[in-house]
């Protein structure tokens, strides 16, 4: 069975790695889809829902929302205690395996995360920054785009 935890979280990025607009401080209302493939037992039950559900939000909540993600060579981190909550993407960082905070890092980041927290490596975890513009991450699969 698949079961699914949705949250979302407004945080801003920009990635002065991309030529274009991105280059700029900005703000996405961002939603992310975690699916976890668990076996059903005789009563019904996967895993536990609620204690799932709640670990993730509350790490999303703590790190992520309303805060602003950069990369390690970012100039802005220079000015990190003045804009508040910062998750860092690169070495030294909150997530030291991607160097710049794209929606497919993120959609990455967030399937470590999850993995780490609960226990059971989502099997697929899904990121929108907006309307348009979404990413897909697969366990043992390469990222995809959208
Ligand atoms: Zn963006």
């Amino acid at each position: 069975v698949i079961v699914t935890v949705k949250h979302n979280f407004e945080t801003a990025h920009r990635l002065p790695c991309l030529p274009g607009k991105c280059q700029s401080l900005h703000g996405h209302s961002w939603w992310v889809e975690w699916l976890f493939d668990a076996p059903m037992d005789e009563n019904g039950i996967t895993l536990e829902y609620g204690a799932l559900k709640k670990q993730l939000r509350t790490w999303v909540d703590r790190y992520l929302d309303h805060g602003t993600m950069l990369g390690h060579e970012d100039n802005l981190i220079e000015f990190a205690p003045m804009l508040g909550k910062v998750f860092i993407f690169g070495p030294g960082g909150g997530y030291p395996f991607k160097p710049w905070p794209t929606v497919e890092a993120v959609a990455e980041m967030l399937g470590y995360q999850a993995s780490i927290l609960a226990g059971i490596c989502p099997i697929e975890v899904r990121v929108q920054e907006t309307h348009v513009n979404a990413a897909i991450w697969r366990a043992g699969i390469t990222n995809e785009s959208e």
